[in-house]
């Protein structure tokens, strides 16, 4: 199987033989914070930490910054969050510096972005790519923790921050056989740097997430035929991408604290943000009006910005959930292929809502088959092909569009060990727990931007967020003349327990999907568990700035 990414493995093979040469025998570099990860997370930390006059070094895996922006370069990826919601919000110059060309802008022009961002504030000097954090271990007695790379060179940090990242350790489906294709084969979330072409190709698809949608519709454009391997169908609906014209780029530009406000105000960090209406508080005309305007307008506003109700009460979604098979019979011509599409087994935005660009419309392409893999399973992955319980599918490539070791898959990448070596993933088995999804106790001076229990949605946002609560924590410490800090236990118990009731009043924790923290392609995942805070982002910033006036009561500091 040729999953890798080719020309990357190599670079990062030659530069480990050198540094290893240089370093392997010597001590530890020591630093003051050591980040891992160049996404949205790891930049603003390295920013804000350099503003407090840290000297920090960030380790990445990639061969540039971006994080999942990096690595998620399949055809087709794109945000679904607006583009000037989704980049920095730090500097008001770099927001009206950079001129996004789409409402949604491509994979590409994202890289770009961050590469402009890193140089634009000079971060690339403290950055080494290529560079994989495999252990991290604190040391009680330096009260420091000890980092050692893919390559055995070893650095030390007062602070460990490790901007992870909650959707990036790649999952491949747990299928038997999948060694055996003898085909092109590739997960989305790897793909490679070089040219994919289609044409001509027999290609299959396995996966019908976010990364899926966007996937098959790319590739339903030249592919000679495209088997698509649905296993839970999902709610979708359009984006409505489009070029950003020169008008909207002036109100675009001027509207920068208006879209900060709105971003941070919200529930999710998105533009949108629900009605405060109950469904029930408007006419049958009104709010079939209502949702066919949300389904036609841009971006998330059906999911997140529809009745305040429609995730919490089932009647309530039932309406919602209707619409949207409605919109799915009339946009599928065969009706067979639009049962298929329709789920049946939960409602509308209790798992996450892809966004899409004539997704339905592919299904009326000759050139495309949906296989509806709760019907008829996969058996094996052969060399020629996909077996399921009827009937057998040639191929001459397969796409691996099934998602990520999702929130805690990229902590257990890294062997972290906390006080007395205690192992994160030993603490976490059961599921993760954290103070405000930022620290976890008996691990101390360590940090995860959008951590698991944070406040997520649009991800970048969550992850600026963390970053500048972080540097007040370091500021405060700094001016106490402390260097030692982990949450109390008690906060951190009532905290998860607090992410725990939330989600217990939402319709999504009676649902299997990452949000529930559920992976059928790992042993002991398919019990849900909470992993994220559902309460609203406005609530958890809420009590995130207490704790800055307050003095960080909630933490042991020494
Ligand atoms: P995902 O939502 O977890 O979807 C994975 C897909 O693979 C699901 O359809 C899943 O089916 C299927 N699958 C997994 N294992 C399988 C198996 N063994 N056999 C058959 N099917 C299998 O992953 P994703 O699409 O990569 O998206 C993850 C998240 O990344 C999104 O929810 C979103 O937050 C983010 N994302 C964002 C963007 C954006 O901003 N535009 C784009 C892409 C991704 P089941 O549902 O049955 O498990």
């Amino acid at each position: 199987m040729t999953t890798s990414t080719g020309d990357e493995t190599i670079d990062m093979i030659e530069t480990q033989t050198t540094t290893i040469k240089q370093q392997q025998s010597s001590a530890p570099i020591e630093y003051d914070a050591i980040i891992i990860g160049a996404g949205a997370g790891g930049i603003s930390a390295l920013l804000h930490l350099r503003d407090l006059g840290l000297r920090c070094r960030l380790f990445e895996s990639g061969g540039g910054p971006g994080g999942a922006w990096y690595w998620n370069r399949y055809p087709g990826a794109r945000f679904d969050s607006e583009s000037y919601s989704y980049g920095f919000f730090f500097s008001k110059e770099l927001f009206q510096e950079w001129k996004w060309s789409e409402h949604f802008a491509g994979q590409p022009e994202t890289e770009r972005y961050f590469n402009y961002v890193i140089d634009r504030f000079d971060l690339r000097r403290d950055m080494q790519f290529k560079s994989r954090v495999d252990k991290a271990h604190f040391n009680d007695e330096k009260n420091a923790w000890d980092v050692t790379l893919a390559d055995g060179t070893r650095y030390r940090g007062r602070w460990l921050v490790a901007a992870v990242g909650p959707l990036t350790k790649p999952q491949l489906p747990k299928i038997d056989g999948i060694e055996s294709f003898a085909g092109e084969a590739y997960h989305t979330a790897r793909w490679p740097k070089h040219p994919v072409s289609f044409e001509g190709k027999r290609v299959g698809v396995i996966g019908t997430g976010a990364s899926g949608v966007q996937t098959i519709q790319e590739v339903a454009k030249s592919a000679a035929h495209l088997t698509v391997f649905q296993r839970t169908a999902n709610y979708m609906a359009p984006l409505g991408n489009g070029p950003v014209t020169d008008e909207e780029q002036e109100q675009i530009q001027a509207s920068f604290e208006e879209l900060k406000r709105k971003v941070n105000s919200s529930y999710a960090w998105f533009l949108h943000t629900p009605d405060q209406r109950s469904i029930f508080d408007v006419s049958d005309e009104e709010r079939e009006r209502f949702f066919e305007e949300k389904y036609n307008a841009r971006g998330m506003g059906i999911w997140q910005g529809n009745f305040r109700d429609i995730l919490t009460d089932r009647r309530a979604n039932d309406l919602i959930s209707d619409f949207i098979r409605r919109k799915i019979r009339e946009r599928v011509k065969d009706p067979e292929t639009a049962e298929k599409l329709i789920p049946k087994d939960h409602g509308f935005g209790t798992r996450r809502v892809p966004h899409e660009t004539n997704y339905y419309e592919v299904y009326n392409q000759p050139n495309v088959t949906l296989v509806d893999l709760k019907a008829t399973p996969i058996t094996r992955i052969v060399p020629q092909g996909v077996q399921t319980s009827e009937s057998f599918h040639e191929l001459d490539m397969l796409i691996y569009a099934t998602g990520f070791d999702a929130i805690t898959g990229a902590f257990e990448a890294i062997d972290i060990r906390g006080l007395g070596g205690q192992k994160l993933d030993d603490k976490w088995i059961d599921g993760p727990s954290t103070y405000l999804g930022v620290m976890t106790a008996g691990f101390p001076n360590f940090y995860m931007p959008a951590g698991p229990l944070s406040a997520q949605g649009n991800i970048p946002r969550t992850c600026e967020y963390n970053a500048w609560w972080l540097a007040e924590l370091i500021r405060y410490m700094q001016a106490e003349g402390l260097t030692y800090v982990e949450p109390k236990p008690e906060a951190e118990e009532e905290w998860t327990e607090h992410a725990r009731q939330v989600q217990s009043t939402l319709l999504t924790s009676e649902v299997d999907s990452w949000f529930t923290g559920v992976n059928r392609n790992r042993e002991g995942r398919t019990s849900r568990r909470v992993v994220q805070y559902r309460g609203g982002a406005f609530i958890y910033r809420e009590k995130c700035e207490a704790a800055v006036r307050n003095g960080f009561p909630e933490f042991i500091k020494k």
